[in-house]
C-alpha cells in the first residue's frame, strides 16, 4: 500500500493517542512521508512547513480502528445456509470488496479477518495492499476448520453439499494437520478453528458443546506454529477455552463462559480475546422478526450475559481485548461495526478510552502489527482519523461515517469528507 509523500500537520482537535492515556486537549500530528513524526500537545510541536493542513475544527483525532473479527464474505445472512450456499462465489467475492470499501469509510484502516469463504480474504488482502481497491490492511483466515458434525457442518448429508468453501471438516489430528497444510498452501496468517458450538444451534451444536477434540485442536496449533501462522477459535464453552488455551492458541474469540482456570490460563500467556458482544445483544433483540426460536433466543442472552462478565473480568485483571463483532449478518450489517465500541461503553462498562485502545492499539497487536500502526506514535504508520466530534464524551459518534473528515491511511485520505480535495 502506497503511503503519502511529503508532510502533513493535523491540527485543532483533541488528540486520543491509542494508549489508553487521556486524550490531548489541543494536540498536533506531524505526517511525514506516511509516518507519524509527532503526535502531541500543539505547544510542543516542531515547526514545520507543511505541503498540507488538516484543520480538526475542534473535533478528534485518533488513530484507525480495528476490526479484530471481520468476515468480509458474510452479507445479510439470516440463516446458516446463507453463509455458503446463497451466492455463487464470484458474487461473494464482488460482495466482500465492497464490504472493505464500507470498512474503510467507517474509520476502519485495518482488520484481521475471523473467516472468510474460500480464499477470498486473502486476495482481497492482495487487491487492498496494492492499491486496486479500498479497504482495511487485511489479515486473512480463509476457510476456518471444525470437527465433522460441529457447529459448522450444518448441510445434511442427503444434499449432497460439501462445505469445502467455507469449512475444513476434520476427523482425527492427522486430518486436521491435513487442512492446517491446505490452508498453508493458501496463504492465510490466521488459522480460525471451531473448538464449540453456539446459541444459534440449540439442538446438537449449543454453546456448551465442544465440536473438536483437544488432540485436533492442539495438532492444529502444532502444524500451524511450525509454518509461521496463527490460530484462533469461536470458544464459548468453559471446556473448550480451557483446550484452546491449553492447545496454545494465540487468540481467544469470544471467551463467554470463562472460569477463574480459564481466566488464569488466558492471563498467564496473555492471549488476547475478542468477545464480540453486540451480536449477541442485537441477536436477542432482533432474533424474533428473523424467525429465531425461544431456545436459541435464550441462548444469546445467556451468552451476552456471560461474555460481558468474561469481558469485564479480562480487562480488569490486566488483560487483553480486540473490538470486533462478526459483523454481516442480517440484524448486524457491514457498517455498523463502531456499534460494539458503544456497546461496551454503555452496556459492559469499559471507558470511552479504555474502548478506543482496546480497538486500535489491542487489534494491531493480534494482527501482529502493533509496533506498525495501533496507536499515534513516531515512528508508525500515519493510520489517522479525523472525527467531527468529541468521541470521548459521545462514543457513538464513531458510529456515524459522515463525521469522518479523513480517514487516513499511510497518510493518505482515502475517505471521509476530505477525500475529494486529497488529490
Ligand atoms: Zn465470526
Amino acid at each position: 500500500m502506497k503511503t503519502a509523500t511529503g508532510t502533513t500537520v493535523i491540527r485543532n482537535g483533541q488528540l486520543i493517542l491509542g494508549t489508553g492515556a487521556a486524550a490531548i486537549p489541543d494536540g498536533v500530528v506531524v505526517v511525514c512521508d506516511g509516518r507519524i513524526d509527532y503526535a502531541g500537545p500543539a505547544q510542543g510541536a516542531p515547526a514545520v512547513a507543511p505541503e498540507r493542513t488538516i484543520d480538526a475544527r475542534g473535533g478528534t483525532v485518533m488513530p484507525g480502528l480495528v476490526e479484530a473479527h471481520f468476515h468480509p464474505t458474510y452479507f445479510n445472512v439470516a440463516a446458516l445456509e446463507d453463509l455458503d450456499i446463497k451466492y455463487p462465489v464470484e458474487y461473494v467475492t464482488l460482495l466482500a470488496a465492497c464490504n472493505a470499501k464500507l470498512a474503510l469509510e467507517c474509520g476502519y484502516t485495518a482488520a484481521r479477518s475471523g473467516g472468510s469463504l474460500f480464499n477470498i480474504d486473502v486476495w482481497l488482502k492482495k487487491a487492498i495492499e496494492n492499491d486496486l481497491a479500498p479497504g482495511p490492511r487485511l489479515a486473512a483466515s480463509g476457510r476456518e476448520i471444525c470437527g465433522v458434525g460441529g457447529l459448522m457442518d450444518w448441510n445434511p448429508d442427503f444434499r449432497k453439499i460439501g462445505m469445502e468453501g467455507l469449512v475444513l471438516l476434520v476427523n482425527g489430528a492427522d486430518e486436521a494437520r491435513a487442512a492446517v497444510r491446505r490452508l498453508v498452501k493458501d496463504g492465510v496468517e490466521w488459522v480460525k478453528t471451531y473448538p464449540t458450538g453456539d446459541a444459534a444451534a440449540p439442538d446438537t451444536n449449543d454453546h456448551h458443546t465442544l465440536c473438536m477434540t483437544f488432540d485436533e485442536m492442539h495438532a492444529v496449533v502444532a502444524t500451524a506454529h511450525n509454518h509461521g501462522l496463527k490460530v484462533t477459535g469461536h470458544c464459548r464453552a468453559t471446556q473448550g477455552i480451557k483446550n484452546a488455551l491449553r492447545a496454545g492458541y494465540d487468540c481467544v474469540e469470544h471467551g463467554t463462559f470463562m472460569d477463574d482456570e480459564a481466566l488464569d490460563l488466558l492471563l498467564r500467556r496473555d492471549v488476547p480475546c475478542v468477545p464480540a458482544l453486540q451480536f449477541e445483544w442485537a441477536s436477542v433483540e432482533y432474533g424474533p422478526q428473523f424467525g429465531m426460536g425461544q431456545r436459541v433466543i435464550d441462548g444469546h442472552k445467556e451468552t451476552l450475559e456471560a461474555g460481558a462478565e468474561s469481558a469485564r473480568r479480562i480487562l480488569r485483571a490486566g488483560g487483553r481485548l480486540g473490538m470486533g463483532g462478526d459483523y454481516g449478518f442480517a440484524w448486524t450489517p457491514h457498517g455498523t461495526y463502531a456499534k460494539e465500541l458503544t456497546f461496551f461503553v454503555n452496556s459492559v462498562g469499559l471507558s470511552p478510552l479504555e474502548t478506543i485502545a482496546c480497538a486500535t492499539k489491542t487489534g494491531a497487536e493480534i494482527m501482529g502489527r502493533g509496533d506498525e500502526f495501533g496507536t499515534l506514535e513516531p515512528g508508525k504508520l500515519a493510520d489517522v482519523l479525523v472525527v467531527d466530534g468529541d468521541v470521548v464524551k459521545d462514543i457513538a459518534v464513531l458510529e456515524d461515517r459522515s463525521r469522518f473528515l479523513a480517514v487516513m491511511q499511510g497518510g493518505v485520505v482515502k475517505a471521509g469528507r476530505l477525500a475529494h480535495q486529497a488529490g
